[in-house]
């Protein structure tokens, strides 16, 4: 069982001060640390069901932490937020899971669930920069990210791709170079 910390603690030097170079596993405990130091911007549990956030919690061997009530407060917000909007979550999610590596899993849900959210995608998931996100979607979605040619915005990627798959989501022009939306979807979004 884990312990509980209190949000305030120093955490694990090794885990925080550098990204994580190379496995799922990695991203994973680097994405939950983050969240459980208040550092992303994820709703409760991560968008993932109590049982299966307490399984990833001992996956990573990341402990429990008492959250304060503004972060409680702030968390739940986002989870009503996202019971809005599921269905779209959820297409997202079954789309990334098709290209996400075996044993990368929960990440396609948390992928789809910072997806929702109202920043960049790598700002909501409490990464460093985009080149931190760049580096995660390699790793654990190295297919996915090799379509990603022209350096577009992760979630305009997505959507962009949802879109030509005929997803709900419809791009308001055929081509992006001649689309009035083309500074929304690409580099840079510092
Ligand atoms: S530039 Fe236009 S067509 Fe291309 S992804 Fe963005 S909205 Fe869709």
């Amino acid at each position: 069982m884990n312990q509980a910390i209190r949000c305030d603690m120093p955490l694990q030097v090794s885990v925080l001060t550098a990204e994580p170079s190379g496995s799922a596993q990695e991203w994973l405990t680097q994405l939950v640390w983050r969240f459980q130091t208040g550092s992303s911007q994820l709703p409760r549990y991560m968008g993932l069901d109590a049982d299966q956030f307490q399984q990833l919690l001992i996956t990573c061997n990341v402990p429990s932490v008492v959250m304060g009530l503004l972060q409680q407060q702030r968390q739940q917000l986002l989870a009503e937020l996202l019971a809005m909007r599921e269905p779209e979550c959820q297409e997202l999610e079954q789309w990334l899971s098709a290209y996400l590596l075996p044993d990368a899993a929960p990440m396609a849900r948390i992928i789809a669930v910072a997806s929702m959210g109202y920043n960049h995608l790598w700002q909501d998931l409490g990464l460093d920069s985009r080149q931190s996100l760049r580096e995660l979607m390699q790793c654990c979605f190295p297919e996915l990210a090799a379509l990603n040619t022209q350096n577009m915005r992760w979630k305009k990627f997505f959507y962009r791709q949802l879109c030509a798959t005929g997803g709900n989501y419809v791009c308001r022009s055929p081509s992006c170079d001649e689309c009035v939306e083309r500074d929304g979807c690409f580099a840079p979004e510092e």
